[in-house]
């Protein structure tokens, strides 16, 4: 096995070898860019390292090859005393990680070499000062010494000589400073600086596999869901020098703005300095355009080196560059970073220019994206006093009133006023807060933490994990910097970048969603050049999809803005929201009901409403499919609350003034009371014990479409009956269901054909797929329920519970609620699917559920081979784009 790849021998596929970093230089090297010579020691070798405590055994005599190749090459030794060679020891994993172990610059200086450093450059300050880095690297790096102590004396050293900026020290100052870093070592290490230039290279390799895991890195993989076995390249590379005065520097870049996506000039500069130096604030930067009339034979060789990588990497990419006595050094690239906007852009700009074929430019945006796209944005051009920064937790754009407990956010918002819940961080018990309020603002915690779990299921704006700010939730306010924020002051809450202001930010529509709305045209001669490229993308997606997209939508409004947003039917219409409002009083007659007489004669009085509804409903979706499922929750969510109920009765009682409904609906409540209502009477179990419920449902949806074809339109309605366990449950509401049917075609002498078919949401339906399949014309798969049912999680409980700590544990990357569980979850979809197609080939498939509209799942779906997937309106176009995307 070889553990050492010299940067000639790897090339930018081999990143899980190599890492990011390593397998870029590589690239460079091979398209003979000027990248300084050095050489990657493999992930591998760091697994190793981990799993035994050891490295490998074969790997130090590797390492010697490659650092004799390299001395040979660059004819000197590292560390050499009369002409040192010196190198990084730089980490590079797969994907960049905070926490890892940063850069060692100008490992082989020793006491000995500094001097000959000094005379090979002709220059001492020079040589000072990159010692002086290196033991202040190396101290805090590999020693694990407190960085401030180093700071400290630099900032003392610059006192004392009265210098602002540290190129301002003379070697003398340099030296001097030296003698103190080696002090703070001695005393903070308990060993000297070690003086042997391959034990400091060594030493710092080791230093970097052991900051796989250490605590901050281990946390950011658990969030971002990188597995933990990866293990981190590390790479030697020869030192190349910015510090070596005015004609030197170091500089970043990118080879297009990653903001925008324009092209053009966009990076920074810093003449005479080194590494970090530039992107640290120790001095102004200058914008990069201006190093053209500081040396222009390095400008150009860098544009057109920019130019070199875009073609070559067909995308935007960011870069490192060191500039060592006007010979320009490329130190790192990689396809850089861009905001959802940019993705977009730069996607279509690249088709333009002939780079890329639209199927990748698909592969380089995605949903997230998009919906991140979509959000209402605070206007940019507002002026307000920006407060601090966190996580950008759940996107969106909040304003409101600050409240530091959830009691007082419930109570503003129920007198109309918009709160923002500020808290430390939350619990369950600021449950109620953060349903009540606009956003929510967190000092504390990460992207799983409470706040942002929650905030992410409920669709609320959410920043967290801002510690600037100082929470004083006993005092209601908040301090940050000097402004104190007291309860009751207008706070603005950027969950999409995840800045935090005081004052109101006016809030702007997305254009994105404008488009979508049909209220700005792609087409227009100024038409914005995002929704220019979203346009193209969505077409795209459009042309190459298999999946088709519908909505959950349960009214006309609702499916109308789905079509705008291209929809293609309605997946899901939940009729219980048909019973709300001022008819939950024909819902309560039709529970009191004793006789046969009283029900029919509440159904009766529902039925009218039931069929104009779905008259209304199918004028909207005119041509398209809408799926109309059954009433499915339990009938106590129609009636009062158990406790309120109780009172008034018991208050009345004390009054000794009877009230006859209020006595028989207590009597009700106390009959549908279920210990686990998501468990009890509720979907097709309604149908079977109420009689005339689902006939008069079944009936109003045939009348309606009677009516509309009587009306000159194309209804496409279906039936859906929910929570079947078993296929005779669905055998005898089918047989009911067909006969009103065939009762409405003879009355109105209109021919109908109703599809039905089951949703299939709990695991026993799954398992007996291929018997439900002979009753049912479609399947569709109520991914909510049957996670829940599969899990043995009750969604409204477990998210604000134990979930986050599951997420911190690391026992799911993502809640099974926003992303479907292939493994658990999905294989029943799976076997589910394949089973109701053996038995009725020409099964419609679909999904409804939150997972319908989310990127991950719609792939998954695709690749199960479902016909749809339906989601709410405003998901439309995300799952539009991601089917797009999963066809590729
Ligand atoms: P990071 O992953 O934090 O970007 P890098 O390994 O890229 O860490 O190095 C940190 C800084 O040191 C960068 O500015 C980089 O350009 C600079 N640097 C790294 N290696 C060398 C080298 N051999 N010569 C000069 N500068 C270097
Ligand atoms: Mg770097
Ligand atoms: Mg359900």
């Amino acid at each position: 096995q070889k553990f050492v790849y010299d940067f000639t021998e790897g090339n930018r596929d081999m990143k899980d070898l190599l890492g990011g970093k390593g397998a870029n230089l590589a690239e460079m090297t091979n398209l003979r860019l000027p990248v300084p010579p050095g050489f990657t020691i493999t992930t591998e070798a760091c697994k190793v390292y981990l799993d035994s405590g050891q490295e490998p055994p074969a790997l130090r005599d590797e390492v010697s090859a490659h650092l004799d190749a390299l001395e040979r090459r660059m004819g000197k030794r590292l560390g050499q005393a009369d002409d040192p060679l010196l190198v990084s020891v730089r980490s590079g994993a797969k994907f960049s990680m905070p926490g890892m172990m940063d850069t060692v610059l100008n490992i082989g200086l020793s006491d000995a070499s500094v001097a000959g450093l000094a005379r090979q450059a002709g220059d001492e300050r020079f040589a000072w000062d990159s010692y002086r880095r290196l033991i202040q690297m190396f101290g805090k790096t590999v020693l694990g010494i407190d960085g401030d102590l180093f700071e400290e004396a630099l900032e003392a050293a610059k006192t004392a000589k009265g210098a602002t900026v540290d190129t301002d020290l003379g070697p003398d100052e340099l030296r001097k400073l030296v003698k103190a870093f080696k002090k703070i070592v001695k005393a903070r290490a308990g060993r000297e600086f070690p003086q042997d230039p391959r034990e400091q290279m060594d030493l710092a390799v080791m230093a970097v596999f052991d900051s796989w895991n250490g605590d901050r890195a281990k946390l950011y993989r658990r969030q971002e869901r990188i597995p933990h076995d990866l293990g981190t390249a590390v790479n030697i590379c020869s030192m190349v020098f910015g510090n070596l005065g005015p004609d030197s520097g170091t500089g970043v870049a990118f080879t297009r703005d990653p903001a925008g996506g324009q092209q053009g000039v966009y990076g920074d500069y810093l003449q005479n300095a080194q590494g970090e130096d530039v992107v640290a604030g120790i001095r102004n930067t200058v914008p990069l355009a201006e190093l053209e009339t500081l040396d222009k034979t390095s400008y150009d060789r860098l544009m057109q080196i920019m130019e070199t990588l875009e073609n070559h990497y067909k995308d935007l990419c960011d870069i490192e560059f060191t500039i060592e006595r006007g010979q320009l050094w490329m130190l790192q690239t990689r396809v850089g970073k861009r905001t959802a906007g940019a993705a977009f852009r730069i996607a279509t700009q690249l088709v333009d220019q002939g780079l890329i074929d639209e199927a990748e430019a698909l592969r380089r945006v995605n949903g997230a994206q998009l919906a991140q796209l979509m959000f209402p944005r605070f206007d940019e051009e507002a002026t307000v006093e920006l407060l601090g920064r966190g996580i950008a937790a759940s996107p969106g754009a909040a304003v409101g009133k600050a409240v530091f407990d959830s009691y007082t956010a419930v109570k503003w918002s129920r007198s109309g006023e918009r709160v923002i819940l500020i808290r430390r961080e939350t619990n369950p018990d600021d449950l109620d807060g953060m349903i009540a309020a606009e956003g929510i603002l967190t000092s504390r915690g990460g992207k799983t933490s409470h706040a942002a779990v929650v905030a992410r299921g409920m669709g609320k704006t959410c920043v967290c994990g801002a510690e600037e700010l100082d929470v004083d939730t006993k005092r209601r306010r908040m301090t940050v910097g000097g402004t104190v924020v007291e309860e009751g002051d207008v706070v603005s809450v950027d969950g999409s970048t995840g800045k935090v202001y005081l004052g109101e930010v006016p809030v702007v529509p997305s254009p994105v969603v404008e488009y979508f709305e049909g209220r700005m045209h792609a087409g227009a001669e100024d038409a914005d050049e995002l929704v220019v490229a979203v346009h193209r993308m969505m077409a795209y997606a459009d042309r190459v999809r298999r999946l088709r997209v519908r909505a959950n939508a349960d009214n006309a409004e609702d499916a109308l803005r789905a079509r705008r947003f291209g929809a293609q039917g309605i997946g899901l219409c939940r009729t219980e929201h048909m019973f709300l409002g001022e008819r939950r009083s024909m819902v309560e007659k039709l529970i009191l009901a004793d006789t046969e007489g009283e029900r029919t004669e509440a159904l009766e009085q529902l039925l009218p409403l039931q069929r104009q509804d779905f008259v209304e409903l199918f004028e909207a979706m005119d041509g398209l499919p809408v799926t109309v499922r059954l009433l499915d929750p339990p009938l106590h969510e129609f009636l009062p609350d158990i406790t309120e109920l109780s009172v008034r009765v018991a208050l009345a009682e004390a009054r000794e003034d009877h009230n006859e409904n209020d006595l028989r609906l207590l009597q009700a409540v106390h009959r549908l009371h279920e210990q686990n209502p998501m468990l009890g009477l509720r979907g097709v179990r309604l149908g079977l014990v109420i009689p005339g419920l689902f006939t008069m449902q079944v009936r109003a949806v045939a009348e309606a479409a009677a009516a509309r074809k009587n009306a000159k339109g194309d209804p496409r309605a279906e039936i859906m009956i929910p929570l079947v366990g078993t296929v005779q449950e669905l055998e005898i509401v089918r047989d009911e269901a067909e006969q009103v049917i065939a009762e409405v075609e003879r009355a109105t002498g209109v021919g109908l054909r109703l599809a039905l078919g089951t949703m299939i949401e709990l695991p026993r339906a799954a398992l007996t797929a291929a018997q439900i399949a002979e009753a049912a014309e479609f399947f569709s798969f109520g991914t909510n329920d049957l996670t829940q049912t599969v899990w043995g999680f009750s969604r409204d409980d477990v998210e604000a519970s134990f979930f986050t700590a599951y997420l911190e544990k690391g026992i799911f990357g993502v809640s099974p609620f926003e992303t479907i569980d292939r493994d658990g979850v999905g294989s029943l979809v799976r076997s589910a699917a394949a089973a109701g197609r053996a038995t009725r080939p020409g099964l419609k498939l679909g999904v409804c559920g939150e997972h319908g509209g989310d990127p991950e799942s719609v792939h998954f779906f695709h690749e199960v081979g479902l016909d749809y997937v339906s989601c709410s309106p405003f998901r439309i176009p995300v799952a539009r784009l991601e089917a797009g995307r999963a066809a590729l």
